[in-house]
């Protein structure tokens, strides 16, 4: 006779856990030059691959690896995370990080925070003096949007039932793939368009309320 069925969380970090894009901010102030802007644009109008977006902008960043872990040690997280996590260990469910930004980043985020972080799944980063340079271990060869592809993480956890939380683009394709799916802004959007059904949140209060009420994160789906 089959055991219950186990339960796995998949989460994004930039926008969900974190307040705003932390990635963006990097970019942004560590940037030599406005080139990272042409680079985005040609992202945007989808000339170049997220993949081939971020080797860009990363590799051309200008910063040693203290100032940049100073630097984002000032990132604001969500303060209800503490809260998912809770919930994830009061009902012994995974809980895994999916991020398209870099782990040592997400990694000294929560170290600052006093947090222990969960597995994380992300893009890598080694620093030579000034000179950052990123890789890219979760890619898919198959799939231009994204650096990292999520969704490579489902099929470890086959049979589970699937959560996922998230915002944005790189959050499509495991979202589509999860039996319950937490969605705000672009992600909310474009899973509206493709009827997938989810729970809009705003922040992950709202998600920890549904997951307690829902028990195992089995309250019906609704479009909002
Ligand atoms: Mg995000």
């Amino acid at each position: 006779m089959p055991g219950p069925e186990k339960t796995v969380l998949f989460i994004d970090f930039d926008n969900t856990i974190s307040r705003g894009d932390v990635l963006d901010s990097v970019i942004e102030t560590f940037s030599p030059t406005a080139q990272w802007e042409q680079w985005q644009d040609d992202w945007r109008e989808n000339r170049i691959s997220t993949l081939d977006c971020l080797r860009l902008q990363v590799g051309g960043l200008e910063v040693d690896q203290e100032t940049l872990l100073d630097f984002v040690r000032r990132v604001a997280i969500d303060p209800d995370f503490v809260r998912v996590q809770q919930w994830a260990a009061a009902t012994g469910t995974e809980l895994l990080v999916v991020s398209d930004n870099f782990d040592v980043i997400l990694r000294e985020i929560f170290r600052h925070h006093g947090i222990v972080a969960p597995p994380v799944f992300a893009n890598a980063l080694q620093f030579e003096d000034r000179k950052v340079i990123p890789s890219f271990p979760y890619r898919s060869p198959s799939c231009a949007r994204c650096a990292h592809c999520k969704a490579v993480h489902f099929a470890r956890y086959s049979g589970y039932h699937t959560l996922y939380v998230g915002d944005g683009l790189s959050d499509i394709c495991p979202a589509m793939r999860a039996d319950r799916v937490f969605a705000k802004d672009s992600l909310a959007a474009h899973l509206l368009a493709q009827g997938k059904p989810f729970t809009r949140f705003g922040s992950l209060g709202d998600v920890v309320g549904h997951l307690s009420a829902g028990a195992r994160g089995r309250s019906l789906a609704v479009h909002s």
